[in-house]
């Protein structure tokens, strides 16, 4: 006999930012169940939670493709002097 598993549902970003509340914001200091300043949720406070249990490991990888989602039109650099032209 096979056994089957089903996969647990995946959070809503809505529940883990809820989640992410009872922890406080490094950044912004509002104080645990305050919101950040500014609206949304400062990504210290998601670690910041990941660090007290409040989130999981499969919480912080939905968080984390919020934020690069977000950051599309940002230029990732190599660290090197790229203002220097190739002779
Ligand atoms: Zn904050």
């Amino acid at each position: 006999m096979t056994a089957r598993y089903a996969l647990p549902p995946s959070r809503t970003l809505a529940d883990i930012t809820a989640n992410a509340l009872l922890a406080d914001c490094g950044e912004c200091w509002p104080g645990p169940g305050v919101p950040c300043k500014g609206g949304g949720m400062h990504v210290a406070r998601l670690a910041r939670a990941r660090r007290r249990g409040l989130l999981s490991a499969e919480d912080m990888t939905i968080v984390v493709a919020a934020v690069i989602a977000s950051m599309v039109p940002v230029i990732v650099t190599s660290g090197a002097d790229e203002t220097a032209v190739a002779a």
